[in-house]
């Protein structure tokens, strides 16, 4: 592996537990935190962004206001920042109405499905990572799974699949169920216990999709941005760091009397960060998998990245592109065999409802449902024939449902939002781009402690 791969000497870290922390030395220092609140929608001033509207609460499911209804207030800045991880539903406006991503390549994604296991002391082994590629999924599908054995026993187990899977018959959460039962894999899980469960979208365009990372008032920060080195399957230095380079902007610019314009410093000082160069290095593997494949396009994808790195960035394959969005490499239902998953054993592999139990979501049900369909007919309609209605199986928590009569007519498109786990797989992957993902009410959702 090329240097910039090696992680001897790192500290293993639940991400999750690093944010609260952060999140008290960042009090410590007078900064306000709304954990129970979510930033529902962007506040414009004439062009600009000046805030957002957060804590909204009260409204029925029908969308009315009820007894305990309570507005949402505007938070407004000088400069706003937006840091809201894979695919944020304000970052997909702003986006959109700044043309952020015109000059770019399609965003790339892929999801991860991750489960923390409690192990005895005969298989724990602090501080061992392994990584694979492949199996179980088939040679034409991208993907691959990471381990950490960590902390206080715990095993962090995932599985990563690529969302430009053309085939709509798969099912990235029975492919991960699958994995464990390698034997390689289900040796470090003997005797152990699953205790917590989360999936998450994550951002594999790398530097090709990066977006304009300023507009009007604010600037995009991290995976909002699509920072993450995909090939080390690393982001939160990168986004750390881009909260830092836009921190410093700001600050300049206030400090010599501007609010509410153009940070194009921020912009600047990132193409001159390692950052970039780091991201120019590995630019070049995403697309590389995309052409050859998982198995010849790894031993591709591992060539560039040896010779970029020796060569200070020049590859032979100069800068790759990705043609096309994650929704559009969706194929047709009648061109794929339907796969056959085996049952969960209750051992190592499981069912998503059991799952989604270890997640702690929680959404008030008396709520607007948080996940939003342009065109309600548009699942059984077009998806259904075209594509089998993926969303059934892509979703990580069974929030999609096609429910038929008792005589296996009538289909029927059930959403049960207050199982979704905030991944955001449905925003990018619906064939038909009809799904909006939305922040439900008073931050509720997944809570993943030791994630
Ligand atoms: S509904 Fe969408 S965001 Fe929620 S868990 Fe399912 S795929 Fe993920």
């Amino acid at each position: 592996m090329p240097s910039f791969m090696d992680n001897h000497g790192n500290y293993i870290a639940s991400l999750g537990n690093v944010c609260r922390w952060l999140a008290g030395q960042a009090e410590g220092l007078g900064v306000e935190i709304y954990p129970g609140m979510a930033a529902s929608e962007p506040v414009f001033d004439g062009d600009a962004m000046v805030g957002v509207v957060v804590g909204e609460f009260g409204r029925d499911k029908d969308g009315r206001p009820g007894p305990n209804y309570e507005p949402g207030m505007e938070l407004r800045g000088k400069y706003v920042f937006i840091g809201e991880g894979v695919r944020g539903s304000l970052a997909k406006v702003l986006r959109k109405k700044y043309g952020l991503g015109k000059d770019a390549n399609p965003e790339k994604f892929g999801i991860g499905i991750k489960e923390l296991w409690q192990v005895p002391d005969e298989v724990f082994q602090p501080g061992l990572v392994i990584h694979t590629l492949g199996w179980p999924l088939d040679p034409k599908t991208e993907g691959g799974s990471f381990m950490y054995h960590f902390g206080d026993n715990y095993i962090a187990v995932g599985y990563v699949v690529h969302l430009n899977y053309k085939n709509p018959w798969l099912s990235p959460f029975d492919e991960f169920q699958r994995w464990k039962h390698h034997p390689e894999v289900a040796k470090h899980l003997a005797g152990g216990k699953r205790i917590a469960y989360g999936a998450r979208a994550l951002s594999e365009g790398g530097l090709q999709s990066v977006p304009k990372l300023y507009f009007p008032g604010g600037v995009l920060l991290g995976d909002s941005a699509g920072l993450v080195n995909l090939p080390r399957i690393k982001g939160s230095h990168n986004a750390m760091k881009s909260g830092m380079l836009a921190a410093e902007a700001a600050h300049a610019a206030i400090k010599g009397g501007r609010a509410g314009d153009e940070l194009v410093e921020y912009e600047e000082a990132f193409r001159t960060s390692w950052v970039r160069k780091e991201l120019h290095t590995v630019r070049n593997f995403k697309p590389i998998l995309g052409i050859f494949g998982p198995l010849v396009g790894g031993a591709v994808g591992m060539f560039d990245l040896w010779t970029t790195h020796l060569l200070g960035g020049f590859s032979f394959f100069g800068t790759l592109k990705h043609k096309k969005s994650d929704a559009e490499s969706t194929g047709l239902a009648k061109d794929y065999q339907p796969i056959v998953y085996p049952k969960p054993d209750g051992v190592l592999s499981f069912d998503k409802l059991s799952s989604v139990f270890l997640s702690s979501t929680n959404h008030d049900e008396n709520q607007p449902a948080h996940l939003k369909l342009r065109d309600p007919s548009v699942p059984i309609a077009v998806n259904l024939p075209k594509h089998g209605e993926p969303a059934r199986l892509y979703c990580p928590a069974g929030v999609y449902e096609v429910l038929y009569d008792e005589k296996g007519d009538n289909p029927k498109f059930q959403i049960n939002f207050q199982n979704c786990v905030h991944c955001k797989t449905c925003d990018i992957k619906d064939p038909s781009q009809n799904i909006d993902w939305t922040t439900p009410q008073g931050g509720d959702g997944p809570n993943y402690p030791n994630m």
